[in-house]
C-alpha cells in the first residue's frame, strides 16, 4: 500500500495527542474516526484506503506544532471578575454563568453555538449544536470529561464553509485547533472562540467506574443514573461535589461521589497531552478564556465568580453583549493566574498510574482502592495535606470559607 505522509498518522510528532477531534472535523473524505483507548481517551484512527494524503488534519493537529510555547496574557488582555445578576443563572452554572450568558446572547445576535452537553443514555459528554436560546441550556455546567466533539465540529466547519457566524466554547486544545483551522480557511471573523482555565481531563474509566458505584450504592445498573451535575454547590462554589439522580422503581433520588475528584486532582490519571500542555499556557487562540476566578480575591463568595479574559476585540465585542446581565470588576492578573495551571507542567509517577490503570480496567477493584494506591504512593507532606482537604470536605461551608480565609492572609 502507497505510504501516506501528511496524515496524522505520519512520523515526526513532537507532542501527544489531546484528543480534540479536529482532524476528524476537516478530513474531506471523512476517513478518520475515533475510538477510546485502553486507557480511556478518545484517539483518531485513519483508513488508509480512502486517504488521499491531503495534509489538512495535520495543519491542525498540535501532536506536529514544533512552535506551541507557553506564554503570558497578550498586550491588551483584560480579566475580569464577573457573574450574572440572575441568581438562578449562578446556581446552574459552574462559576459565574458566564459561558451560559454568552451563548445566549450570540445565538440572539445571529451566531449558532458550538458546546458541550452531557448525554445520559451513553455516560459521555457531547458536543452539540445550538441555534436557539432554549437549546444553549445544554451546555450549562463543566463536564470534567473529554467530550466526543467530532460530528459537531465537522457541522461548525459546514457552517463556516457556507457563510455562517459561529461560536465554539471548548477546552484549549479544541479551540487552539479551530483557530488555526479558521486562520487557513480566512474565516477567523466568522468564528467567535471561547475557552476555559484548563486542569486537563481524566480517564473515561474513571468516570464508567465511578458513574458504576454511584449506580450500584443506589441498587440500580448505571443505565438509571440521569442529570449529572459535575460541581454542584449544594455546599458553596468552592466545593468540588459531584451529584447526580438515579430513578430506582419510579423513585427519583440523589447519589454522590467522592473518589472522581480525588483521582482527578491526584494528575495521575491525565490523558498524557494534559501534563505539559502549552495550549492551556497561552491565550493566543481564543477571543476569550473563561475559569473559576480562585485566590483570594473572591474566597468570601460562595455563589460563583468567573474570570473572564478577554483577549480580542472580537472578544470584547461578544462581552459588551451581555454587559447589562453581569457585575463585573476588572482584575489584576497577578491575582489570579498563580491559582490556576496556567503554565505549569505536572509531574506523574508513570510506574503508579500504569499500576492504577491496571485496577481500573479490573471491575472488582473500587475507585477506592485506586484512591489509596495512589496516596499511600506520595510522599508524607502530600498525604498529610491530602488528609486534611478530605476532612475539610466535612466540614460546615461557613467554616470552609472562614479557613481559606485565613489561610490566604497568611500565605
Ligand atoms: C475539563 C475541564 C477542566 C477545567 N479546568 C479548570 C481549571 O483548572 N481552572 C478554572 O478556573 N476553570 C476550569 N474549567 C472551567 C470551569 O469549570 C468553568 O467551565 C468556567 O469557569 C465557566 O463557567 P461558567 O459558570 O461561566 O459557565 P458554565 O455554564 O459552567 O459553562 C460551561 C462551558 O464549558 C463548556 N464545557 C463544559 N464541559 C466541557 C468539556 N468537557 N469540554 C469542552 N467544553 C466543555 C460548555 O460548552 C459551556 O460553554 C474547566 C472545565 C473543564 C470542562
Ligand atoms: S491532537 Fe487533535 S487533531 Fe491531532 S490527532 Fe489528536 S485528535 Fe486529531
Ligand atoms: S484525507 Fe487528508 S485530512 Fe483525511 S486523513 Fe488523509 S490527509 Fe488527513
Ligand atoms: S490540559 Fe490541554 S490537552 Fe488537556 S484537556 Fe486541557 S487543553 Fe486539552
Amino acid at each position: 500500500m502507497e505510504q501516506r505522509n501528511k496524515n496524522i498518522e505520519a512520523p515526526g510528532c513532537v507532542n501527544d495527542c489531546t484528543s480534540c477531534q479536529m482532524c476528524a472535523a476537516v478530513c474531506p473524505v471523512g476517513c478518520i474516526s475515533f475510538n477510546e483507548d485502553a486507557e480511556g481517551f478518545y484517539r483518531p484512527l485513519v483508513d488508509a484506503e480512502t486517504c488521499i494524503d491531503c495534509g489538512l488534519c495535520q495543519s491542525v493537529c498540535y501532536k506536529y506544532d514544533r512552535d506551541a510555547t507557553p506564554s503570558g496574557p497578550p498586550a491588551g488582555a483584560m480579566l475580569y471578575g464577573a457573574w450574572a445578576k440572575d441568581p438562578e443563572v449562578v446556581s446552574a452554572t459552574t462559576s459565574g454563568g458566564i459561558a451560559d450568558l454568552l451563548a445566549k446572547a450570540l445565538v440572539g445576535n445571529g451566531y449558532i453555538c458550538c458546546g458541550a452537553s452531557y448525554d445520559g443514555r451513553t455516560g459521555r459528554a457531547v458536543h452539540v449544536i445550538a441555534d436557539t436560546v432554549g437549546a444553549t441550556g445544554r451546555f450549562r455546567g463543566s463536564k470534567y470529561i473529554q467530550s466526543f466533539t467530532a460530528d459537531a465540529f465537522r457541522e461548525v466547519a459546514d457552517r463556516l464553509r457556507k457563510g455562517g457566524r459561529v461560536a465554539v466554547f471548548g477546552l484549549p486544545c479544541q479551540i487552539y485547533a479551530w483557530h488555526r483551522y479558521a486562520v487557513k480557511k480566512r474565516c477567523r471573523d466568522r468564528l467567535l472562540l471561547v475557552d476555559l482555565y484548563c486542569h486537563g481531563c481524566p480517564s473515561m474509566l474513571v468516570w464508567d467506574k465511578c458513574l458504576t458505584e454511584m449506580a450500584s450504592s443506589a441498587g440500580a445498573d448505571r443505565m438509571a443514573v440521569r442529570d449529572v451535575n459535575f460541581r454542584s454547590k449544594r455546599k458553596g462554589w468552592g466545593a468540588f461535589v459531584l451529584e447526580a439522580r438515579i430513578d430506582v422503581d419510579g423513585v427519583s433520588r440523589k447519589i454522590s461521589d467522592k473518589d472522581f475528584y480525588n483521582l482527578f486532582f491526584s494528575d495521575d490519571l491525565l490523558n498524557k497531552a494534559c501534563y505539559d500542555c502549552t495550549a492551556r499556557s497561552n491565550l493566543e487562540a481564543c477571543d476569550i478564556r473563561l475559569g473559576d476566578f480562585w485566590g483570594r480575591e473572591y474566597v468570601g463568595n460562595g455563589k460563583g465568580v468567573s474570570a473572564v479574559t478577554i483577549c480580542t476585540s472580537s472578544g470584547r465585542d461578544a462581552y459588551k453583549l451581555i454587559a447589562d446581565a453581569i457585575e463585573a470588576e476588572e482584575k489584576d492578573f497577578a491575582s489570579f493566574l498563580p491559582y490556576q495551571s496556567y503554565g505549569k507542567v505536572y509531574k506523574t509517577d508513570w510506574a503508579v498510574r500504569k499500576h492504577v490503570f491496571a485496577e481500573l480496567a479490573d471491575p472488582s477493584v473500587p475507585l477506592a482502592v485506586s484512591v489509596r494506591t495512589i496516596y499511600s504512593a506520595r510522599p508524607l507532606k502530600k498525604r498529610v495535606i491530602w488528609r486534611l482537604k478530605q476532612w475539610l470536605g466535612f466540614l460546615p461551608p461557613a467554616m470552609i470559607k472562614s479557613i481559606k480565609r485565613l489561610y490566604y492572609r497568611f500565605s
